[in-house]
Formats: structure tokens, sequence, C-alpha cells
């Protein structure tokens, strides 16, 4: 619900073993999870009694600033249920929240399943948008859209690669760009636009050139980004501290480098460790913090890096929740450059933790306590039907086609519209 503004709220009782009794009376409480804006003492307990009207029960309630509030609901001092409600500024309101991974590989790089399998395996886990991204190759991506473009699904499937330039150890994805990044290497037109770039002052450090050794691989990532940036994609630094065997991967006078001038897009804050690697992003939440400490704005991903989504690791792990207006790709992209995503880390049989601004991850825990769950039971019904649909056994389209519209009509339910 919208903060600071009148609301009505409809308690409806879905099934006759919860059903009100008419002739009963109810008591409301409501609690502020954070209190009362100005006042240090424990938040005073609003209480209502209700009668039920045409079988629900209806109050207006106007909870001041962005918090999450307790519902108690009792019938002659028996607690019969519990609710929680969110209260939301304006500019969060507007948005709805998309659980996404972009960074993903299959069975054309060093992943295990076809594009389709691992797209209509992501519905099942919850997914609303993804980008399939393999290692130097955009086709699987787009192998994926194709394999959906007549089934009526309500997942979102974008283009994607990971960029891997040249004699540069940085890895780059590319998230929704409408070329490949990969296959412009092979033009002299790269090396030359790259130095060009390596020549020009913009790379200089504070208190002197940069050294020549990364002069090169750091205006090659910077060449990068601006393509995908031409081609309408996110342009995402992935795991800047994965160490791979005796050293970071790549060397963090370059990592420096990339925090400090901010040539990409988004940075892949949580990513696709495992489990004996997650000291990594450990790493990249410190560092994440320590930029935001220098004043500096960073817009956040979290995605699998999966290769094989049956395997048991990495797949579902991670991944991105954006607040967007929409899940078009304009609107996913602009909503994470604008701030408005965290990283999730979901680790198996670990409680999810939200990673990101303040504000975000605490709307963020309260969606993955009280919404998602709903959210992805209606993911997974679509994503099986998408698995046999992709396996070929096409009347499942019909079946698809009922179920389309579900997470828009849960969200349309549970967002207390004017
Ligand atoms: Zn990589
Ligand atoms: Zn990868």
């Amino acid at each position: 619900m919208r903060a600071a503004r009148e609301t009505w709220i409809t308690i409806h009782p879905r099934f006759s073993h919860v059903a009100f009794d008419p002739e009963q009376v109810y008591e409301i409480s409501l609690s502020p999870a954070e209190g009362v804006r100005g006042q240090m003492g424990a938040a005073k307990e609003e209480h209502l009694l209700l009668k039920p009207e045409n079988g629900d029960l209806r109050f207006p309630l106007q909870i001041e600033g962005e918090q999450e509030y307790v519902v108690f609901l009792q019938a002659a001092d028996r607690r019969i249920a519990e609710f929680r409600l969110y209260a939301l500024e304006e500019d969060l309101f507007a948005r709805r929240p998309y659980k996404g991974d972009f960074h993903m590989h299959t069975c054309y790089s060093d992943g295990k399943e076809s594009p389709a399998y691992l797209t209509a395996a992501c519905r099942k886990i919850g997914m609303d948008f993804m980008a399939i991204t393999d290692h130097a190759r955009y086709y699987p991506s787009l192998e994926a859209i194709e394999a959906f473009k007549d089934a009526p699904v309500d997942l979102r499937i974008y283009p994607g690669e990971e960029v891997h330039p040249p004699n540069n150890r940085v890895h780059i994805v590319n998230f929704g760009g409408s070329f490949s990044i990969n296959e412009l290497f092979h033009s002299d037109q790269y090396l030359a636009e790259v130095r060009a770039i390596a020549a020009s002052q913009e790379i200089r450090v504070e208190g002197g050139s940069l050294d020549e050794s990364a002069r090169y691989p750091y205006a090659s990532c910077v060449w990068c980004f601006e393509k995908i940036r031409e081609a309408g994609g996110l342009g995402i630094f992935c795991h800047p501290y994965w160490y791979s065997g005796r050293a970071y991967d790549v060397p963090v006078a370059l990592t420096d480098l990339l925090f400090e001038h901010q040539p990409y897009d988004a940075l892949e804050l949580i990513g696709g460790y495992h489990l004996h690697e997650v000291e990594s992003n450990t790493l990249q939440v410190a560092r994440y913090h320590d930029e935001r400490a220098k004043g500096k704005s960073i817009p956040v991903v979290g995605v699998s890096d999966s290769h094989g989504c049956e395997a048991g690791n990495l797949f579902g792990w991670y991944y991105t929740i954006a607040f967007s207006p929409s899940l078009d790709l304009p609107d996913l992209i602009a909503s994470i450059k604008d701030l408005y995503s965290v990283a999730v880390e979901a680790l198996p049989n670990e409680a999810a933790r939200a990673y990101g601004p303040f504000r975000l991850v605490r709307y963020a825990q309260f969606l993955m306590r009280e919404i998602f769950p709903l959210h992805d039971e209606y993911c997974l019904e679509e994503g099986r039907l998408m698995l046999a649909y992709a396996a070929g056994e096409r009347e499942c389209a019909a079946d698809l086609r009922r179920l389309q519209g579900r997470v828009a009509g849960l969200y349309k339910r549970l967002w207390a519209e004017a």
C-alpha cells in the first residue's frame, strides 16, 4: 500500500474453514514494525472492532512512512491469524518486484543443458526474466527465445552472452544487447578503437598515468561496455573477486581502476560461487560498501553463473530482484541503472539474504518472506508446462495460455491500487 495515504484493507477468506461468523465481532490489532515517526517509546498498538460485511473484514488504514505493519486478527480473545502489510513511498509503489537471472551457461559452452531446457527450469524456480550468457557465444540466448516464440509464456526471455575480450581477463556480461559483442573482436576496428581509448587522457589515474600493462585491458573494458550500451544492453562487471587457484583472476590494479571510473552499468555484487568460494561474494559486498562510503552510486545484480540446472549447484542460489514498472527490457535496465535492484543470496538450507541499498533490502526481505512463496508456486506450474512444451508436447500451449497472467493477477490483488 501507499504510505501516508488512507487505504482500505480487505481480509477475504478464500476457504470455508476460515470463513468469518457474520454475528461475531472481530478485533484487529495493528503495529508498525518501526514505530511511529518522532516517537521514542514503544509503538502503541491500534485496535479496531469489526463485524464482517459480505463475508469480508474491511478497514481503513494510513501508515506514515515506508515500513512493514503487523496485523493480528482476534475473536473472543483467541488469535486467529497474522498478516503483514507494507507501506511504500510513491516511487517504489509504482514498481513491481521481478526476479531475474541473467548469467547462465548451456551445453553450447561449459554448461549442461540446452537453452530451451534451462529457460523452462528458470521459470520453475520463480524467475520472471532471464538471459542465457554462454562464453563468447550469443546465439544460444537466441535459441532460447526461438524455442518459446509461439508459446504463451509470462517468463521474459532476453538475449545475452558472456563477453571475453582478447587478452583481457575481465569477464563482462552483455544482458539484453541487440547484437553480439564477442563477434566484433574479429574486426580491425576493435583494436584500433581500443588503442585510441588507451591513448586518451580519460584513464589516467590520480597521481600519474596508468601503468602500461593495465592500459590495454582497461581500455578494452571501456570499449566493451560502450558497445553493450550501443546495443541497448546492460554491461555487467562480473565476479571481480573470483579466486582462480592461486590469485584473483583479474589483477586488483585493474579491478581498482574499474571501481574508480565505473565504465560498467552494473556490478555483479553476488556472483555464482560454489560453496567453497563464497568468500569471494563476501569480498565483493565489503568492497561495494567501501565504494559506497566514498560516495559512489553502484547499480547491483546477483546472478547464478550456473553451469547446469540439474547439477544441484549454483542454479537458483543467486539472483536479482529488479523493482521495475514492467518486465520490458528498457524498464528493467533503467531500473537497475537507477539503483532499483538488489542482489540475492539464497543458499540451500539457509535463509535468503538480499544485498544492496538499505531501503530495498528491507523491502526485499519482506517480499521473500511474504510474497515470493506465492509468486514462485505460479511460476513452478508454468515452468513444468514449458519443459513439456520444449520436449515437443505442443498441446501444453493451451494449458500455458490458461495460466498466463497469474503473477500479474497476484500482484494486482495484493497491491492496493487507488
Ligand atoms: Zn565468467
Ligand atoms: Zn559465466
